[in-house]
């Protein structure tokens, strides 16, 4: 199969490096020319564990190109994937789908033969459609059926969700189309993948309510978490009494400071403007989005809090910015609400992430960077860990201790055991936790 993915970032680059490790030859196109250009250069843009490895595997066999230019690649392509961003629309929330529309236009005029066009990105209900409207009118004569393809891989864990996914959703109804998708994803039938073909309209509903579904379950767990804090429960325990049960599930129930990302938050938006587009209101997807919004202000009161008193010109080290650990993903990343609240309530504040202080910088210019976890926590009068890094799971407690000039930590991802602080001489608080249960 020859495939051209449009759109190389988080989703296409690592799609594109799985199809051609699948055997397919697959052309990456972006119009970053930084991007490809760094691509072309053997360097990866993002950062994704073992992405390096599989891509520069496939380059060297072959498989695997990159390009400013889609005349070519989309040309010879038997399937052609957009998988450009649909940010949140400013002002409104809608999802921006101009680059999904423009990207189709630019397939329009240079397809030949028959070809399938498939929306990877996340889009909502009545986007095939759309994308299949503007191509007739820009090519007639096109021989093209649109498909959609949502993608559920999340960042950190990328390439193995993408080569052991759960499910794979193939929306169309369109005989041709299903047989070139069965055929691009049939080495993932060795893992027995379940490959689901629906209506194309049920595909695209099915990425936003599963988002929606994960963003309830995290949020869910986070008002029990404010609940335990206050009746002496323990959120973890309670997290895993219910998960255990298996019509709940274990997973997305990790209590913490509000989901962030670059899909939770503007894809549960979307849902709500589509909902209210069809005049339905989705009261739990809305009252998941008030709560998140609100439970992410709320953190950096948590430190004051903990510190006892206000922060106006004390020094707070932050450590992990990421919006998760594995990704260099800044997008919508919990930190962001945390650092801004902290510095309008007068405090300073050093910041410390294994791989995302180059994105941070951009996001946060006003706070200082440091290199190490302890230089960052060095002389801090109170220390939050917002992101679960490994690396943090291993700190060396007294070390931290004694670098701190008072030793505060708000351990917003509950990495640390409360009696191993208490231990330590901490005042340690954390999400939904007794002090030292
Ligand atoms: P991204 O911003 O990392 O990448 C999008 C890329 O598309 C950019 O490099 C941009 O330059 C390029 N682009 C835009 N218009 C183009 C055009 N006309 N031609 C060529 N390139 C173009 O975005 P992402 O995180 O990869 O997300 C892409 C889509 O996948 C979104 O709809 C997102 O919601 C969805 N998604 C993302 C994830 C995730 O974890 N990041 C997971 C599942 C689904």
């Amino acid at each position: 199969m020859h495939i051209a993915m449009i759109g190389t970032g988080y989703v296409g680059l690592v799609s594109g490096a799985c199809f051609a490790d699948f055997g397919h030859q697959v052309t990456c196109v972006d119009k970053d020319e930084g991007k490809i250009a760094a691509l072309l250069r053997g360097e990866i843009p993002i950062f994704e564990p073992g992405l390096d490895v599989l891509v520069a595997t496939n380059v060297k066999a072959g498989r695997l190109k990159f390009t400013t230019d889609l005349t070519a690649p989309v040309a010879e392509a038997d399937a052609v994937f957009i998988a450009v961003g649909t940010p949140s629309r400013r002002g409104d929330g809608h999802a921006d789908l101009s680059y999904v529309y423009a990207a189709a236009r630019e397939i329009a005029a240079v397809v030949q033969g028959f070809t399938v066009v498939i929306t990877k990105s996340t889009v909502p209900v009545g986007t095939g459609d759309e994308v299949e409207r503007l191509i007739r009118e820009a090519n007639p004569s096109a021989d093209v059926a649109v498909a959609s393809n949502p993608e559920f891989l999340r960042e950190g864990a990328a390439i193995r969700d993408f080569k052991f996914p759960d499910r794979i959703v193939v929306g169309t109804m369109d005989e041709r189309a299903r047989k070139v998708l069965g055929d691009i994803y049939r080495p993932l039938s060795l893992n027995q993948a379940p490959l689901m073909f629906t209506g194309r309209r049920t595909a695209e509903m099915i990425k936003y309510a599963a988002n929606a579904f994960l963003a309830t379950k995290i949020t869910f767990i986070n008002e029990i978490a404010d609940l335990s804090e206050k009746v002496g429960a323990n959120v973890q325990e309670v997290a895993r009494g219910i998960g255990l049960d298996n019509r709940i599930g274990t997973k997305f129930l990790h209590a913490g400071p509000g989901f962030g990302g670059s899909c939770f938050p503007k894809d549960t938006k979307a849902l709500v403007k589509i909902a209210l587009d069809h005049d339905v209101h989705l009261r739990i997807v809305e009252a998941v989005l008030a709560v998140n919004d609100n439970r992410k202000r709320a953190m950096a009161r948590k430190v004051s809090s903990a510190y006892g008193g206000s922060l106006r010109g004390k020094t707070v080290a932050v450590l992990g910015l990421t919006f998760k650990p594995d990704t260099d993903d800044m997008r919508d990343a919990p930190s962001i609400p945390l650092v801004t609240g902290l510095l309008d309530m007068g405090a300073k504040v050093r910041a410390h992430d294994p791989v995302g202080m180059e994105m941070a910088r951009r996001e946060l210019p006003d706070i200082e960077y440091s290199d190490d976890p302890y230089l960052c926590a060095r002389g801090a009068d109170a220390l939050v860990v917002v992101t679960e890094w490994a690396q943090y799971r291993a700190l060396d407690l007294e070390r931290l201790k004694n670098e701190l000039a008072h030793p505060v930590v708000v351990d917003l991802r509950n990495v640390y055991r409360p009696e191993d602080m208490a231990a330590h001489g901490f005042i340690y608080d954390s999400i939904g936790r007794p002090p030292e249960a």
